[in-house]
């Protein structure tokens, strides 16, 4: 349904008949970390995300899995090792 409360115009999960079922009531803004991902979106009642009704829920435990502005390093390739192999080299 459509948000009628702070994300106004936008389709909700969480947006009912009897008004937004989220807890609190509405979404709740973003937080510090959230500044230049491109899910956050300005309102007229403040920045929201258009993914997630509450931010500061996805940093708990590490970065947010749907931030734009995060860069991940890529993985260190290790040369893979037969074990087997490994165990005779070592032996001799
Ligand atoms: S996707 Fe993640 S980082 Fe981006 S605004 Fe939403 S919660 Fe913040």
């Amino acid at each position: 349904m459509i948000c009628a409360t702070v994300k106004q115009g936008v389709d909700c999960f969480f947006m009912g008949k009897n008004g937004c079922q989220f807890n609190g009531g509405s979404c709740h803004a973003i937080i510090e970390k959230c500044t230049g991902c491109q899910k956050a979106k300005q309102f007229s009642s403040g920045t929201y995300c258009l993914m997630f009704p509450e931010p500061s829920v996805k940093w708990r435990s590490g970065t947010c899995n749907m931030a734009t502005h995060i860069v991940k390093a890529p993985a260190k390739e290790t040369p893979k090792v037969n074990p087997l192999k490994a165990s005779k080299r070592a032996s001799r």
